[in-house]
């Protein structure tokens, strides 16, 4: 169908359906002026928004409508695991070329509302209109957190553990394939290209560990990246270990297929979301592991110094980490 004929309001009619997982804290949704919605009592509040920029940050010949939803919702929901909150609402608003369908966006709502539905995130509104250059999906997420779990990048201590969730530079492998085409013959390739488009974010893990740890941070620019940052904020030192860092066999793979080294994607790639955070050693035994449902990794640990990462390399030689990552203004 074509948006013209449906119009911004019979396009709204139709996105608003099935917006309301947890109706017990929302007292009004999509369909008036603003939602209004009822906070946990005693509990802060986070609120955080990014943006995808078609051709900057999606390119529409390597991704279905769904994952694009999908992935436009996630990388939110990141960033409150990362404060150590669970993710309440999201806003949605979208500036839509007229080369794109009315199912195109109908679609792109479907992956919206199985990630939502996944996490129990209600979508309360948004904002439609027209775009003269390409696709732009903005999301706005409130989240909500116990005073004494929130985790802020500034505090790290010497002393503690340096851990990560999951495996890293998959998003980044998965995209490269992507860009290099003729990655379905590939069996190695699924996994990576589907980490790339339709990330997990940490939510659970981030809720379990918060309980536990001293800082932590979701890492969407690369692992570089990520550990300067917070190193910078608890002006602390960071030695990683670079044989420490977890990465999948599926990354080797292709990282021999593509020539480059298996560890720049962990480093410098990012979109893994997965999170990276701090913790106290004589805490860390204490982690229920089957409840944060993903794998950690002790990469390195806090040092006194500051402001600076540094990596061990496989041969003893210690370099300094550069926060080399995907910066949009470089
Ligand atoms: P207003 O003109 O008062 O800003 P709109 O006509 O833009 O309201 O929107 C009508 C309702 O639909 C509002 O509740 C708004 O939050 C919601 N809405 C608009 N666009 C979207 C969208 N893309 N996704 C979700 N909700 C939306
Ligand atoms: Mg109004």
């Amino acid at each position: 169908m074509e948006l013209k004929q449906l119009g911004e309001f019979g396009l709204i009619d139709l996105l608003k359906e099935n917006t309301i997982i947890d109706p017990a804290s929302v007292i009004l949704g999509i369909g008036d002026d603003a939602a209004v919605l009822l906070p946990t009592p005693r509990q802060l509040q986070l609120l955080s928004t990014d943006m995808l920029v078609e051709n900057v940050h999606f390119d529409l010949n390597t991704t279905t409508p769904y994952q694009l939803g999908y992935k436009a919702i996630a990388v939110n929901l990141s960033d409150i695991a990362a404060m150590g909150g669970a993710p309440k609402h999201l806003v949605i608003s979208i500036a839509i070329p007229n080369t794109i369908s009315a199912d195109f966006v109908l679609n792109l709502y479907k992956g919206m509302k199985e990630i939502c539905r996944q996490f129990k995130v209600n979508i309360v509104g948004g904002d439609t209109v027209a775009s003269k250059n390409g696709l732009v999906i903005n999301v706005a997420v409130i989240g909500e957190v116990e005073p004494a779990q929130l985790q802020r990048r500034s505090g790290a201590r010497p002393g503690d553990f340096v851990v990560v969730t999951g495996m890293l530079g998959n998003s980044a492998a998965g995209l490269d394939l992507l860009t290099k085409g003729n990655w379905e013959e590939l069996d190695f390739a699924w996994p990576l290209v589907t980490s790339h488009l339709t990330p997990k974010p940490q939510v659970c893990a981030g809720r379990v560990i918060a309980a536990y740890s001293n800082s932590m941070d979701d890492i969407s620019d690369g692992l570089a990246s990520e550990a300067n940052e917070i190193a910078k904020a608890s002006n602390v030192g960071l030695r990683l270990f670079s044989q420490k860092i977890p990465i999948a066999t599926e990354v080797y793979q292709a990282a021999g297929f593509l020539k480059r080294p298996e560890l720049d994607y962990a480093l410098y790639g990012g979109e893994d979301y997965q999170l990276i955070f701090t913790i106290d050693p004589d805490k860390y035994s204490l982690l229920p592991l089957e409840e944060i449902g993903e794998t950690l990794t002790i990469i390195g640990d806090v040092i006194d110094g500051s402001a600076k990462v540094e990596l061990v390399e496989s041969s003893g030689k210690v370099v300094q980490l550069e926060a080399r990552g995907y910066n949009h203004f470089k």
